[in-house]
């Protein structure tokens, strides 16, 4: 199975989502059966978003993009895992953006991770290699069961800026996330992936599948994306 997954990040309101999906819908009536679609969108568009997938008949999974650390209680503004259990399959965490931008760390991410599989959603754990070790780690110290995580490697250097990572080192970074996990989980690549170098990624034999950021926004290259892989 090769895997694409959208992180859409803070971007389109529930209207804008619902003109997305329909334009999809047209461009990418099939998608193949051996790549798994999943979403990853802001917890404003998730619940209407699902309704509409339904009725349109769209085997698009949805996900989240972040989830809190915290059991449900008195935690104003916080959205936890078991509320999310209704809504999705998966859920981002780790992301370089939440490290830079909300100081999260290493034992932030690993306690996530841990609330989401208790929670029955698949972690999709970003990494890149200044805290690789000590990231995976973590989820051992926390008793992540990592065989029932995703892993994404997201070079900083390429995420949002058009200058995507060489497929061979990607590749190699891969496969040292796969020793260190020393699991069966996908192992995915993100970082300014375009619909002409998606396959150059998924060809290497450690790369599962992509993340993509920007050019999930446009519904006629994310459609392009995916065919490219099939
Ligand atoms: C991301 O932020 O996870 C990402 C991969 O972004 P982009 O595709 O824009 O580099």
């Amino acid at each position: 199975m090769k895997y694409v997954i959208g992180n859409w990040k803070s971007n389109q309101n529930l209207t804008e989502s619902l003109i997305w999906l329909e334009n999809i819908k047209s461009l990418c009536p099939r998608l193949p059966k051996d790549i798994t679609v999943i979403l990853c969108l802001p917890f404003t568009d998730i619940a209407a978003f699902n309704s509409k997938l339904s009725e349109i008949n769209l085997p698009l999974i949805t996900g989240a993009q972040n989830v809190s650390h915290l059991p449900p209680g008195k935690h104003t503004g916080e959205i936890n895992a078991h509320m999310l259990s209704e809504l999705v399959s998966y859920c981002l965490v780790g992301h370089s953006e939440r490290r830079r931008d909300f100081k999260e760390t290493c034992v932030d991410v690993a306690q996530k991770a841990k609330a989401l599989l208790e929670n029955t959603i698949t972690p999709i754990i970003c990494l890149d290699t200044p805290y690789l070790d000590e990231q995976i780690k973590e989820l051992f110290r926390f008793d992540v069961d990592v065989s029932k995580c995703f892993f994404v490697y997201e070079p900083l250097a390429a995420i949002g800026t058009g200058k995507p990572q060489n497929p061979n080192s990607a590749n190699i970074i891969a496969h040292q996330i796969d020793f260190l996990i020393d699991n069966v989980s996908p192992i995915l690549y993100g970082g300014s992936v375009t619909s002409d170098n998606a396959n150059s990624y998924v060809s290497q034999n450690q790369i599962d599948g992509v993340l993509v950021g920007t050019d999930s926004l446009d519904p006629a290259e994310f459609c392009s994306i995916i065919q490219s892989l099939s």
